[in-house]
């Protein structure tokens, strides 16, 4: 099928601006997203509307908004084919829902002499929570390499897996390299050794089909708003019988049972993890960008994707002095390179002045970048929206870049 580019764009009203005079060519989608629409409306008419605390209140409002919210749960369970609604946990984002993770599993799980997996490819995200519960219970933190292209190297990876490894935390997508890791075959063989999977998606669910069943991973984590939903909001999905042994992350209101002084019972989940007033207008605008993106379709949104990438791809390797730094088989839309002679900092810089907006730096994945022996890359990511035209205007004032610079 052939996505409306045009028309997918005029959902989004912030594409329509000029930044200095040039119109703007947003390129920063690893890092977050632009809202359509029906998100930003669906939050105006949460607030105009509906707003009332959920789950408490016998009152109008307030069933109407935790009804809402519990269809959002219902909208994620489905997309991401969850078996049940009570495997969606709300969390605050990928972030929150790794620490959730490492802090529950780790409290109830790890001792000294076990072993935590992650890979080279990791954002900061995903890996020092799990430096945090390691140095609290003494377990170990094994690293599985990667190629100078930014793949897995999966002999190292078998050599790695053992009965003292007690959980592999992984990512889908590289948000520095656009690596897409074989979580599939991994967590398979992860499963000959009865380890439980972890999958950070934050990279993955807005440009790939993602089915949590398929993938058959325990738990898996992503975003709200780099899957053009709202900040402040994000899921994290966990297998019934796993967050049922699960402890509680955090205390309060809406994640009990019964309280007493001095203990208390807790409640069933997915409520055991939902600690507190949950961000439910969010939730509900997330569900919004969900049932956005699923109309226009997954798939569709891959080939176009993975069409920009190609296309790009392609015309800056004709750039001299262009490196990209991260050349995997697999690739999601991102692209990290370098330019000779030219810090990644004042690139940013000098492109945010022609309208165009890149990410620069570490891409937080400090220990990845100091393996390459750089200091940062410039990483243009995409998204539904963006076109070919888009490329070319980057293409050119990459080439001005290069002369200015020369
Ligand atoms: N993991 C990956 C792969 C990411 O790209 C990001 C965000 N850049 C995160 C985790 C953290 O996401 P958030 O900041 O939304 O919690």
């Amino acid at each position: 099928m052939n996505l409306d580019i045009n028309r997918i764009r005029r959902d989004f009203p912030i594409l329509e601006q000029q930044v200095y005079g040039k119109t703007l060519v947003y390129l920063d989608n690893g890092a977050t997203t632009q809202k359509p629409n029906v998100v930003i409306d669906k939050i105006c008419e949460m607030y105009r509307k509906y707003n009332a605390n959920i789950h408490r209140g016998v009152h109008y409002l307030s069933e109407k908004s935790t009804q809402f919210y519990e269809e959002s749960r219902q909208t994620v369970a489905h997309f991401i084919n969850a078996s049940s609604n009570k495997e969606i946990i709300f969390t605050k984002g990928t972030t929150d829902s790794v620490n959730l993770i490492a802090h529950a599993f780790g409290d109830r799980f790890l001792k000294k002499g076990d072993q935590v997996l992650v890979t080279a490819l990791e954002h900061h995200a995903n890996l020092v929570p799990w430096q945090m519960i390691c140095q609290k219970t003494g377990a170990e933190l094994k690293i599985i390499p990667i190629n100078e292209k930014g793949e897995i190297l999966q002999d190292k990876y078998r050599e790695l897996l053992s009965d003292r490894c007690k959980i592999l935390s992984l990512t889908h997508v590289s948000n520095s390299l656009g690596t897409i890791v074989p979580i599939k075959e991994m967590i398979a063989q992860a499963h000959a050794y009865h380890i439980p999977v972890l999958v950070d998606a934050a990279q993955s669910v807005q440009h790939i089909p993602v089915d949590v069943q398929e993938l058959d991973c325990e738990f898996l984590a992503f975003s709200g708003h780099k899957i053009y939903g709202p900040t402040g909001i994000g899921v994290l999905y966990g297998k019934t019988e796993w967050l049922e042994k699960l402890p509680p992350y955090q205390g309060g209101g809406d994640m009990i049972d019964d309280v007493e002084y001095q203990k208390s019972t807790y409640a069933e989940i997915p409520l055991k993890f939902e600690a507190g007033t949950s961000n439910y207008v969010d939730a509900i605008a997330l569900a919004e960008a969900i049932k956005y993106i699923s109309n226009i379709g997954l798939k569709n949104i891959a080939a176009h994707e993975q069409e920009i990438l190609r296309y790009a791809t392609e015309q800056m390797l004709k750039i001299e002095g262009l490196k990209i730094i991260g050349t995997a088989a697999q690739k999601a839309s991102a692209i990290s390179f370098t330019l000779k002679n030219v810090h990644n900092l004042d690139a940013g810089m000098i492109l945010d002045k022609m309208g165009i907006a890149v990410r620069t730096g570490h891409h937080c994945a400090q220990p990845l970048m100091k393996k390459l022996g750089i200091t940062g890359t410039i990483r243009v990511s995409f998204a539904i929206y963006n076109t070919k035209d888009e490329v070319d205007v980057l293409i050119s004032a990459l080439q001005k870049l290069k002369q200015m610079f020369n």
